[in-house]
């Protein structure tokens, strides 16, 4: 089977995994506080704070922000279940705008039109989470006009995107936004094992994320409420959580993230084969905006099913039949058992139907061979007919 996405690791990985094995510490060392340095300079925030999961990320990015019991948050329906998880760790409300006919992102008019009404229903979100779907942006300047006028909080939801840019500009810079988490698990861009991180401009969230991270626990004695007692002296002014990364995850990490630069140029010539070979077939191809220049974490065709005979399924199955590990990004959310009981209508959500009536994602990672390629595309053009 051709895998959707998989990753590499090389023998230098290796070897910086097994020289911190080696070291004195396997966590709470330098590995992970050096892994932060180098994703702000790649990313270019002030501040990176590392964590098991992205979704450990996610929560603690919305405490910082001071989510709890009454708050709403608005994700896109087209997602992981994570971005949405997070709000209901908080106590929070979750809720759904529907996704753009061309990117499959959160569409900010969608959100703006929401907006209007929740301005109205005195029923405002406290935090959006854009998701930057299979790695191109979400229309940031236009959902951060739209949470200067409604006043919210953005979390960028990048687990796809690491790599990727928006505006010129590498996305984890967090110019439209508070927050901005990605994703290291091993089909995303690189890998640390798991792990995520969190990427921020704002020192005071930084710094309650650290803390949340690890217990909510300081040892900063600025935050300690009056007096250290001794060198051993340390504070819990806070109830956190252990979501601490390890030492030995972040040099795996560290060394992966020297090489994201060439793993988005091959992704972005597979996406160049693709385009060119897939051209006229009766699928829609991933659009790009002209603002975007996308990671390429996942290539996502539309089939026209007025234009073959196939099923959805049927195409799907086929694929796998043939040896091609195609997957479906994502089921929308409100779909999943967990969700009912929140009663979300379907037809609010009419784009993010449609969607998964048609979406297949085909495989794209760096270590294709162009031999895998071509079995994508033959058996692409076999199973629409
Ligand atoms: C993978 C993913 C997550 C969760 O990442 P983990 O590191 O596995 O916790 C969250 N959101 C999106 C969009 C993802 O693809």
């Amino acid at each position: 089977m051709i895998p959707y996405g998989k990753q590499e690791v090389t023998q230098e990985d290796i070897d910086a995994v097994v020289s911190t094995l080696k070291s004195d510490f396997l966590t709470q060392g330098n590995q992970v506080p050096d892994f932060e340095s180098s994703i702000c300079k790649y990313v270019g925030s002030s501040f990176a704070v590392a964590s098991n999961s992205a979704t450990s990320s996610l929560h603690i990015a919305c405490l910082s922000l001071g989510l709890k019991k009454g708050d709403s948050v608005w994700t896109s329906p087209i997602t992981f279940v994570a971005s949405a998880n997070c709000a209901l760790y908080c106590g929070a409300k979750i809720d759904f705008v529907d996704i753009d006919q061309k990117t499959y992102n959160m569409s900010a008019s969608a959100l703006e039109t929401k907006l209007i009404q929740a301005d109205k229903d005195n029923q405002l979100p406290k935090i959006v989470i854009p998701v930057h779907l299979a790695g191109q942006s979400s229309e940031m300047k236009k959902i951060y006009a739209l949470s200067q006028r409604y006043d919210f909080k953005i979390i960028e939801d990048a687990s796809h995107a690491i790599g990727g840019e928006y505006l010129n500009q590498k996305i984890g810079n967090c110019k439209y936004s508070d927050i901005t988490i990605f994703s290291f698990h091993p089909v995303k861009i690189i890998t640390s094992g798991e792990g995520g991180v969190a990427t921020t401009n704002n020192e005071y969230l930084a710094s309650k994320m650290s803390e949340l991270r690890s217990h909510g626990i300081t040892r900063n004695l600025g935050s300690m409420k009056g007096e250290s007692h001794g060198p051993w002296f340390y504070q819990q002014i806070n109830l956190g959580f252990n979501y601490r990364m390890t030492d030995i995850h972040a040099a795996l990490g560290k060394s992966q993230l020297k090489r994201v630069d060439s793993y988005i140029s091959k992704r972005h010539e597979i996406a160049q084969t693709y385009n060119n070979e897939l051209a006229n077939l009766p699928i829609t191809l991933p659009q790009q905006r002209k603002e975007s220049f996308s990671s390429f974490h996942l290539y996502i065709i539309r089939l026209k099913l007025n234009e073959i005979s196939n099923s959805h399924l049927s195409v799907f199955s086929k694929l796998r039949d043939e040896g091609i590990g195609v997957n479906l990004h994502y089921i929308p959310v409100y779909l999943h058992p967990f969700y009912a009981k929140f009663n979300y209508l379907s037809n609010h959500f009419p784009e993010a139907e449609r969607y998964y009536q048609e979406a297949i994602s085909i495989p794209i990672f760096p270590t294709m061979s162009d031999s895998n390629i071509s079995d994508v595309i033959r058996s692409l053009k076999n199973s629409l007919n």
